[in-house]
């Protein structure tokens, strides 16, 4: 496994990187200045639309394009920033008449269409909270997920409303209003619904965004449900303070540029790296409404000229199973900068993109609590394949053991395994678990947040992730990663994808077990099996390797693209399969 750093001293420096020394960066950050580079201002008010919209319109970005959907048939619609304001002011306006008071939830549940993007813009700017769900959600996620965040207003289209919300909108007392984004030609609505396109040229296209504060609630995430039911998550509209330094500092997004990120606005990445950081930065949103497809994916990163990428390792893994020869049939003369979110990046797949672009991957860690990038590799500084890298400027992070008397004891060693820990507060914190107070509290330890993922943290400050606490497997007292495990079997030429699991073992306490898929054009057989089999032992040694390798024509995944071992465990075990309601597939 080539865990060579990648340097980059070399490479030239025409854009003059945000962060070109990460120890001075670390040195001169803080949080009070980072908000004052967003504002330019000092009193209490802040709004996350402001921030995104009316303050990089007033610097003169008005007719600068803002965002670029492209549909199937490749035809692309262009809004600029004054576009967006626009259609973000009249949907307040149509808020107000609808009388939903400051503060209610507006929820999307909607494909990557341009209204998703004037709709969350305008709840936010109307001091509403915005809740965009994924729109392949069935019918009962999504009265979950309604009825815990007390909807007040879902956004919606006319088919996924029949096919969805219909059936369930008399569990749902507190959903006052459905708004409905036509895509066919006018026919009658359904009943107890309205045209969101005739409210909106009712609507003024003035508004003076509502004067909410760093500490007022704008955002409710659901996460992604990888180690159990999905949970929702408040954060505050102070999070564009940290969503726009880390799109700088770490995404390295310049005003004007090209971007794209894969991400839906239905998770939290495709909101906060998709939507607010990138608008505040001032540069240009490419948005695809199509599913992942790598012919489609390299033709826009190649037409479209995209400069910035943030994308997810199961993408970059589905890439590199389509084959390296398929990357080459195109140019990338724009790329600069690759980044990923969401799992763990394994390093195949890190120097996988020098092959391929050029470029290496940067892993960046976080979660939906943490509400922007914790742990990062820095587009400036050298990168460790298989690291996270380091703590963001401005974020304390640590590797902490659980002591005995119930306190937390950060690791020195570089060698010791640990639980990711963060020193509270930063600016987009998560301020709450819907409805799950206990839950919240718990996550808070002795001065500390605890993030649920057990990593090592070098000397160097660079982190290693492990696996998360649930995932993590002991055999005859080892404490086995499951990230080095797959990373260690993704080295096979044949293998494309893995995920392992511990198992129940009489002596050994836990046994591994290891599911495959292989690369495209590949044939399963016992032969092969056995290679692999020998390749983890050779690799590993026979303490650590898997016992048992299953193939598998496609790992059980979140709809936001994480591997679900519980649910492989699950079934192998023939126990529950508990919170289904992400799987990939699953209506
Ligand atoms: P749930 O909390 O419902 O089980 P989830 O934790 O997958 O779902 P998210 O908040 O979307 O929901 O994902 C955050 C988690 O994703 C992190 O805690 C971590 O386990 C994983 N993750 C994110 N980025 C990375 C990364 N770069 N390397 C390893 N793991 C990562
Ligand atoms: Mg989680």
């Amino acid at each position: 496994m080539s865990t060579r750093a990648i340097h980059k001293a070399d490479a030239p420096d025409a854009i003059g990187h945000y962060l070109r020394d990460y120890d001075e960066a670390r040195r001169t950050f803080d949080w009070t200045a980072a908000r004052h580079a967003l504002t330019g201002r000092t009193d209490p008010v802040l709004n996350i639309a402001a921030e995104v919209l009316d303050r990089p319109i007033a610097q003169g970005r008005g007719t600068q394009r803002a965002a670029r959907f492209i549909d199937r048939h490749w035809n692309r619609i262009d809004l600029t920033y004054a576009d967006l304001q626009r259609g973000a002011r009249r949907f307040a306006n149509v808020l107000r008449r609808l009388e939903v008071e400051r503060g209610a939830v507006v929820a999307t549940l909607l494909g990557r269409v341009p209204e998703l993007f004037t709709v969350a813009l305008g709840t936010l700017a109307a001091g509403n909270v915005l809740s965009a769900l994924f729109s392949a959600f069935g019918p009962e996620p999504l009265k979950t997920r309604l009825q815990l965040g007390h909807v007040r207003v879902l956004v919606t289209t006319e088919a996924l409303y029949r096919r969805k919300v219909a059936g369930i909108r008399e569990f749902l007392p507190q959903l006052r209003h459905v708004l409905i984004v036509r895509e066919a030609p006018p026919r009658e609505l359904p009943p107890g619904t309205l045209d969101l396109a005739a409210l909106l040229r009712m609507a003024a296209e003035t508004f003076e965004t509502v004067a909410t504060g760093d500490a007022d609630v704008a955002l409710l995430h659901f996460t992604s449900g990888t180690t159990g039911k999905p949970k929702g998550v408040t954060l505050p509209h102070a999070a564009v303070i940290a969503q726009h330094a880390t799109s700088r500092l770490v995404l390295d997004l310049h005003p004007g540029e090209t971007y794209w990120c894969t991400a839906d606005p239905g998770w939290v990445t495709g909101i906060a790296y998709g939507l607010i950081g990138p608008l505040a930065c001032g540069a240009s949103l490419i948005v695809d409404r199509e599913e992942f497809e790598p012919e489609r994916w390299y033709r826009i990163l190649a037409e479209e000229r995209v400069e910035v990428w943030y994308t997810a390792p199961t993408a970059i893994r589905m890439l590199m199973k389509a084959g390296t020869a398929l990357a080459r049939t195109r140019q990338f003369p724009a790329l600069r900068h690759l980044a990923s979110v969401g799992e763990p990046l394994n390093a195949e797949a890190v120097t996988w993109g020098v092959d391929a672009f050029g470029l290496p991957f940067h892993d960046t860690w976080w979660q939906t609590e943490t509400g922007s990038i914790m742990i990062a590799n820095f587009a400036a500084c050298e990168v460790l394949p298989g690291s996270m890298g380091r703590a963001i400027p401005g974020i304390e992070a640590r590797v902490v053991r659980h002591a005995a008397d119930g306190t937390l004891e950060p690791i020195e060693s570089a060698d010791e395994v640990g639980e990711i820990a963060l020193r509270p507060a930063w600016p987009s914190m998560f301020t709450s678990y819907l409805e799950n107070p206990e839950r919240y509290a718990a996550a808070f330890v002795d001065g500390w947040y605890l993030a649920g993922d057990l990593a090592r943290r070098d000397a160097n400050g660079y982190f290693w992730f492990i696996g998360r606490a649930d995932d993590v497997i002991k055999s005859a007292g080892h404490l086995i990663s499951p990230f080095e495990l797959e990373s260690a079997l993704m080295t096979h030429p044949a293998v494309a994808q893995v995920a392992v699991i511990g198992l129940p073992d009489p002596i050994a306490g836990q046994a591994v077990k290891a599911f495959v898929e292989l690369r495209s054009g590949v044939v399963a057989t016992e032969d092969l099996r056995s290679q692999i089999l020998g390749h983890a032992r050779r690799l590993l040694g026979a303490a650590v390797a898997p016992r048992e390798i299953a193939f598998s024509d496609a790992l059980p995944r979140t709809r936001s693209g994480k591997i679900m071992r519980r649910l492989l465990r699950a079934r192998e075990l023939g126990l529950p399969e508990g919170d289904l309601s992400t799987l990939e597939g699953k209506e």
